[in-house]
């Protein structure tokens, strides 16, 4: 039975939104409402949109475009594959306007998730086309092929967010709740969904014509969360340490990783912001092989090449342009 509170918070909700506000369109990035680290604003009371990590946020703050408070459970800074949460972050998931995740990605977001039965919940996992199963990762492959689903999604890697074609769907369907659960302000949810999924689509052309003619394209990589990039600018991705940064490398493994980068004369091996290089930095000094970074965009910290997403990902094509020798 609906709880009859869930409509009058959502009106409430509403009343919070200025038209003033959502009409500043994308310039409004939204930061000063984002930390969602305790240190003041916003309080939970503010009936924040919650998102699960960084690229969720940034996406939910393209469109909503300062109007609304937007929290994220995954602090800048932290490794996102392991979140835990805190007491507060479960109240403030139970307030929500609206929890925005993607299933199979964090186990405490979904355990939460289904804890809490927030008001509304959009799992943006069907809409990220989450293909890439984690079959060919060792280590993973049993559990992921048995386990996998339309409906699961802990067998596939998650890392839609480094296709900008996934990404752009991504936000066509936070867009497409936000303006349900918020008619009133559908027209700016819709305008800034269109304007935020035009940058996905000229960041995605940078991607195809800056990768396009290259000495190499064997991308080895620390964590490996750069499939869904590999298979959309058709290069070949070999990660350290598999889809998840803590899974360790066997001694096996990391000699085959040697073994490629060597037969392949790959001269670039990829480490992160976010996780010690030591894995990638004994590959490279077992090669002769140089380290440099590619961000997956799990989180934005001072470490970032970049300020958003946009700006790190043209970071990260300089980084692949240079390592993989593209002209
Ligand atoms: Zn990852």
């Amino acid at each position: 039975m609906p709880p009859p509170r869930v409509r009058s918070r959502r009106s409430r909700g509403a009343v919070l939104l200025t038209a003033a506000a959502l009409a500043l369109g994308t310039a409004a990035c939204g930061t000063a409402s984002s930390s969602g680290a305790g240190t003041g604003s916003p309080a939970v009371s503010d009936e924040a949109v919650v998102t699960s990590f960084y690229p969720l946020q940034f996406a939910v703050e393209q469109i909503t475009a300062g109007a609304v408070p937007v929290t994220v459970l995954t602090k800048p800074g932290t490794e996102p594959h392991d979140l835990e949460l805190a007491p507060q972050d479960i109240a403030r998931m139970s307030k929500a306007r609206l929890v925005v995740y993607a299933d199979g990605f964090q186990p405490a977001v979904d355990e939460a998730i289904a804890e809490v039965q927030p008001t509304s919940v959009l799992d943006v996992a069907d809409a990220a086309d989450l293909s890439l199963t984690l079959a060919e990762e060792s280590g993973h492959a049993d559990e992921s092929v048995q386990e996998h689903s339309a409906h699961d999604h802990s067998g596939t890697d998650p890392h839609f967010w480094l296709d900008p074609q996934r990404y752009a769907a991504v936000a066509k369907a936070i867009g497409a709740r936000l303006a349900r659960d918020d008619p009133a302000h559908a027209a700016a949810y819709d305008r800034n969904t269109a304007s935020f999924v035009a940058r996905l689509t000229a960041l995605d052309g940078q991607l195809r014509s800056g990768l396009t003619s290259c000495r190499s394209k064997v991308l080895v990589t620390s964590h490996a969360a750069f499939g869904y990039l590999a298979q959309r600018y058709g290069l070949q991705q070999h990660g350290i340490t598999g889809v998840s940064p803590d899974a360790e490398p066997s001694g096996a493994g990391l000699k085959q990783i040697a073994d490629l980068v060597r037969s392949q004369g790959v001269t670039t091996i990829y480490q992160e912001t976010l996780v010690e290089p030591h894995f990638a930095e004994t590959v490279a000094g077992s090669t002769g092989a140089s380290v440099a970074t590619l961000d997956p965009l799990e989180g934005i910290t001072s470490a970032s090449a970049g300020k958003d997403y946009f700006e790190v990902m043209r970071s990260n094509l300089t980084a692949l342009q240079k390592g993989l020798g593209c002209s």
